[in-house]
């Protein structure tokens, strides 16, 4: 059966339609699934009896909680969805004083390849539907106290830009959650046609994953930059206004003497000059199981303070630039480590109580 979850308001008018009904029902309907949150179609009160049993027997609602999470000591959390069989993704909870981020996945694993990256491990095995992104905000607990959301997890946002798009338009609109697009960041490795759609279709921060100013190392590690190399996707991005509402940011993995000398920072000093942006320093994590490629092999973290030299180096030279505190790496969370781990090791992450697929 169909879920009814992740349709847009359009969509839901069709279903009604054909199922006869005025087209207001519709909007009702929406505001049930995604203002009031119900998960049963009992909870739709001012929908008629009739009505109700029609979409039970032909829909499901498509809401379903977490199986599993795990707890960081810095109180970041990751949970573990069960899309389909043998299919998992995880998404990482960050609360941190008065701002509560959640990172969620777009395609359970990722074709990407990037080769510091755990979840290129994992290989492609599918896109999620608008509904299975969106459930990853509705389905922790802590759903209700969300403040912002980064579009980080598994997979290439801009490669599943259909699903993407329809999930971000939902949250946004007025029959759902009314999220402004300043509380959502999207990434990307720079997938040139869903970024397009991304920059103009909606108004949400971009998050570039850059790692490497120099075309031809940086297409060691990530291999789009063969396909979309990382000048092209400037030239694209300079065409958009980031100097006002909406931010754009460039994620930067530190890798010891392979990113993070001199070379590097002029290279990315003449890139990105003039471009309103923020470069964020990110520590590398290095786990045996993200050492999957040649290259990989090679990479190890940069330290402390050549990173403090680069963001130092980088800030004088007017470009804004900060180093992204780590969290949750010790339950693989943090940044590049998603792989389902949870998965794989029954004693590793605690089972979710009412786990059966009742969201409470
Ligand atoms: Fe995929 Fe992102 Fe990992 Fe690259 S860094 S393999 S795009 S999940």
């Amino acid at each position: 059966m169909q879920s009814l979850f992740g349709k847009t308001l359009e969509e839901l008018e069709q279903i009604i339609s054909d199922l006869k009904q005025p087209r207001f029902v519709a909007k009702q309907l929406a505001q049930w699934l995604y203002e009031k949150r119900a998960t049963e179609f009992a909870e739709m009160t001012n929908l008629s009896l009739k009505l109700r049993t029609s979409l039970q027997d032909n829909y499901t609602i498509g809401r379903y909680a977490p199986i599993k999470y795990a707890q960081s000591t810095d109180g970041t959390k990751k949970y573990l969805f069960k899309v389909a069989e043998n299919q998992f993704v995880e998404t990482v909870y960050l609360p941190e004083n008065d701002r509560h981020t959640l990172c969620i996945s777009t395609q359970a694993g990722c074709k990407m390849g990037c080769a510091f990256c755990m979840t290129g491990t994992l290989g492609f095995h599918g896109n999620l539907s608008a509904g299975e992104i969106l459930n990853q905000i509705y389905s922790i607990p802590e759903s209700k106290l969300i403040t912002n959301i980064v579009v980080m997890g598994e997979g290439e946002p801009c490669d599943n830009i259909d699903n993407v798009l329809t999930a971000l338009k939902i949250l946004t609109s007025g029959y759902a959650l009314a999220w402004s697009p300043k509380r959502i960041t999207v990434s990307s490795v720079g997938y040139v046609p869903g970024l397009r759609r991304l920059l103009e279709e909606t108004d949400c921060h971009i998050a570039i994953s850059l790692h490497n100013p120099i075309a031809r190392e940086r297409a060691e590690i990530m291999p789009i930059e063969k396909r979309y190399p990382i000048e092209q996707v400037v030239q694209l991005l300079r065409q958009y206004d980031f100097a006002h509402q909406r931010r754009l940011s460039f994620e930067y993995i530190c890798f010891h003497g392979q990113n993070d000398t001199i070379r590097y920072a002029n290279a990315l000093r003449k890139l990105l000059n003039g471009l309103p942006s923020r470069v964020n320093l990110i520590k590398f994590h290095q786990t045996e199981s993200n050492i999957h490629t040649t290259t990989a092999s090679e990479l190890c973290s940069s330290d402390e303070q050549q990173m403090l030299w680069l963001r130092d180096y980088l800030s004088d030279s007017g470009i804004t630039c900060t180093i992204r505190r780590s969290r949750g790496e010790d339950i693989l969370a943090a940044c590049g480590m998603l792989v389902n781990a949870l998965t794989g090791h029954p004693n590793e992450g605690k089972n979710l109580k009412n786990d059966n697929n009742k969201i409470k």
